[in-house]
């Protein structure tokens, strides 16, 4: 697969533009060994292939030996890749080249579980006033009376659940995700806490769950309504392209919204869990809670999956990685392919599922192979169909990851 690149070239050298002597895993940088930089999401020793730069270092293979602050996916999804140049003047002749690709070759994945994002869900259970007003009736569901007339949400309930689900969606695309308040809502975790635990986890973005009202929440409205995607003043470029392709995948769900908007401007102050982050970093109001129709869909799990679907769509396009549609087919029984490697040195690689087939090649322990099949043998093990067209004995493989 060609993944669109921005290739550059580096040297060995003490200057301050370029790297040192030494790469991430502390060698002694080698330029007669083809290596690179690439973005954290590809592992080290990675081996991928240059293409589309128009020069000579088209087709040939560089192996991934190091990282660099502004080697990373951008947010149109561009892989940034750095080559290590045996000199200046050759670094230089190089330079920048845009619209260039790298394939990654076989046996190496790209580890996008590497991606973090916290969550944090605002307010708590009983904080004073953010709640609806009285319902003016009975709140019906699927059918089912969840709330009776003259009593009220909380912000909390819809804050929590989006949360959860926007978590179970970034979960099911390859990202790992963490809720930073207190989920039962009993205490309201105070905000430093929450920016704490997010900086502490050290996520790749932050997103802030709410539910905006105008007034002080006595009576229903009939001013203000829809989305809101908050960022703070001054925040990075990263915080702004990170709201703006959120605000992108929500605002169809709504018939008027306010826009990227900044903290300052709607609330006359910065909001501490945006300028306490130390990552791009949004709040979203998610609707009007003082706002009739609105406030009748807090609790409607259609309404928040919906919501945490198209946020978990903005956030996969802001990271440049493929979103997952909700599959509601049990997986159960389905094979999935798999990264493996063999547990023991020798592994004999067959032309066919069993110890009665001829060896095709030996694999030696810690080699990546991609299983595609699993097929039960005469003496009934069960072995490894390989992409490369072997087969070998599953109880000597060791499943790294989904492939
Ligand atoms: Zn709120």
């Amino acid at each position: 697969m060609k993944i669109p690149a921005e290739i550059t070239a580096y040297y060995a050298s003490n200057e301050g533009v370029e790297g040192g002597y030494y790469d991430s895993l502390g060698n002694l940088l080698n330029p007669d060994h083809n290596t690179c930089a690439c973005p954290k999401q590809i592992p080290f020793h990675s081996m991928i292939k240059i293409g589309g730069t128009g020069t000579k270092y088209d087709g040939q293979i560089y192996e991934c030996l190091d990282r660099g602050s502004a080697i990373e996916i951008d947010d149109d999804g561009v892989y940034h890749i750095d080559l290590l140049m045996h000199n200046k003047e050759e670094a230089n002749a190089f330079g920048r080249r845009k619209n260039a690709y790298i394939e990654i070759l076989e046996g190496t994945e790209i580890n996008m579980s590497k991606f973090k994002v916290s969550i944090d869900a605002g307010h708590g259970m009983n904080t004073g006033g953010k709640r609806t007003p009285k319902l003016q009736r009975d709140l019906v569901i699927d059918g089912k009376v969840v709330k009776h007339k003259g009593s009220i949400i909380h912000e909390f309930e819809f804050n929590i659940e989006v949360a959860k689900a926007l978590r179970k969606a970034l979960e099911r695309c390859g990202v790992e995700a963490k809720i930073v308040n207190d989920e039962t809502g009993r205490i309201d975790t105070p905000l430093n806490t929450r920016a704490r635990t997010a900086n502490a986890y050290g996520s790749d973005l932050h997103i802030s769950c709410h539910y905006n009202a105008v007034g002080s929440c006595t009576a229903f409205q009939s001013k203000a309504k829809g989305l809101l995607v908050l960022k703070t003043k001054g925040g990075q470029a990263k915080s702004t392209a990170l709201a703006n392709a959120i605000h992108n995948e929500l605002k169809d769900n709504y018939s008027h919204d306010y826009g990227v908007g900044i903290d300052t401007q709607w609330s006359g102050f910065t909001l501490a869990i945006l300028r306490q982050t130390h990552m791009p970093a949004v709040l979203i109001e998610y609707g009007f809670m003082d706002y009739e129709e609105e406030a009748m869909k807090m609790l409607d799990p259609k309404w928040y999956t919906k919501l945490a679907e198209d946020t978990c769509k903005g956030i996969c396009k802001y990271l440049g990685i493929k979103y997952k549609k909700a599959d509601n087919k049990e997986p159960k029984d389905e094979f999935r392919p798999y990264i493996a490697r063999p547990t023991v040195d020798g592994l004999n690689a067959r032309k066919g599922p069993g110890s009665e087939y001829d060896i095709e090649c030996v694999l030696d322990k810690g080699t990546a192979v991609t299983v595609i099949a699993e097929v039960r043998a005469k003496d009934g093990g069960v072995w490894c169909k390989c992409r490369a067209g072997y087969y070998v004995n599953k109880k000597y493989m060791n499943r790294v990851r989904y492939a």
